[in-house]
């Protein structure tokens, strides 16, 4: 059992940091500093992470690229965990079961599918996260969602104990699954068909002319800001902040993108109360004026 995390951080492969800006850790780039921020590269560091943890009754945050995030400027007395490059490793069974670690980028794991003549993984192309924060959030795009594709995840709890999961006892929902917040995704199966490779090619670049027509480009966004509600008006959340919301609204740096009204902008140096003004102000302004309630699809961490 590690006592220490100083010597612990000498021991490691990993890297651990004390109170570390996680401004760039975010596709916002709003956060301020962790009391911790532990970057494991082995299950048993991250293991003996967890155990430290556990006795001295304190638990993490599991950040992955950060793309859905809006991280508090006031997180001192946090721990955050992101898992190292060794937890990005992808391989593929013969029966065309591709494995990936959860730090891996969705586009990687779409370009191997790809590279394999392996079709079922091209929406992954089109959204900017990890395959950990993927399957939290139940991310999906142009009609794909990851519960389409995956076939079981591996996870450890905050004991230290590791459990693989198969798809089937996952309850997925809209941008939600039942799976528990104590546990960190380590790797999972997704399963794919083989399809001749210049079509799936065609296909990305579809789905990614689409994206890029529909939503602003290299800009610091958190994507989708709130979940399409279910609403009489048979209208999307993107239509219900245009009808509604003056799109020049701002909030220090904080912004309505002209591109999509559903995504949120840090035009420079916004910071988490900018944000979250604009949040509850767009939020107000649709329930006043429709009746109807808006759901964060963006995640708050503070
Ligand atoms: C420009 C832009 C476009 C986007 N387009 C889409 C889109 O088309 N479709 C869509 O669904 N989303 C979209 N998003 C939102 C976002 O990319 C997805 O929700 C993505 O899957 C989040 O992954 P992440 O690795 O960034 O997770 P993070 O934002 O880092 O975290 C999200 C959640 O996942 C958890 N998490 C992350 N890694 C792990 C892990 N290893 N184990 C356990 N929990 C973990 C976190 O604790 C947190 O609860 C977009 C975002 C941006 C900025």
């Amino acid at each position: 059992m590690l006592e220490d995390l100083n010597s612990f951080s000498k021991k490691i492969q990993g890297k651990i940091k004390f109170n570390y800006s996680l401004k760039k850790h975010t596709w916002l780039n709003i956060g301020g500093n962790a009391k911790i921020f532990f970057v494991p590269e082995t299950l048993i560091e991250l293991k003996d992470f967890l155990l430290y943890l556990k006795k001295k009754n304190l638990s993490p945050f599991i950040i992955g690229a950060g793309s859905n995030l809006l991280i508090s400027e006031n997180i001192q007395n946090r721990i955050f965990i992101k898992l190292g490059k060794n937890f990005n490793k992808i391989s593929l069974t013969k029966d065309n079961v591709i494995i990936a670690g959860c730090s891996i980028l969705d586009k990687n794991v779409s370009n191997f599918a790809c590279e394999n003549h392996l079709s079922g993984l091209e929406f992954l192309s089109c959204i900017p996260g990890s395959i950990g924060g993927g399957i939290r959030m139940n991310s999906g795009c142009f009609g794909t969602e990851f519960k389409d594709v995956l076939l079981s995840v591996q996870v450890i709890d905050l004991n230290g104990n590791v459990h693989t999961i198969n798809s089937k006892n996952i309850k997925f929902d809209y941008r939600q699954t039942d799976l528990p917040k104590n546990l960190i995704f380590l790797s999972a199966s997704f399963k794919t068909s083989k399809k001749d490779k210049t079509q799936i090619v065609e296909n990305i670049i579809k789905l990614k002319e689409k994206k890029q027509n529909s939503q602003p480009l290299r800009v610091k966004t958190g994507g989708s800001t709130f979940k399409n509600p279910k609403n009489s008006l048979k209208k999307k959340v993107w239509e219900l902040i245009r009808e509604n919301v003056d799109n020049q609204v701002s909030f220090g740096d904080a912004k309505i993108s002209e591109k999509h009204s559903n995504f949120f902008i840090n035009s420079n140096n916004a910071s988490f109360n900018n944000m979250y003004d604009l949040i509850n102000f767009v939020k107000k302004r649709v329930k006043e004026s429709t009746g109807v309630s808006l759901e964060l699809e963006l995640e708050i961490v503070n």
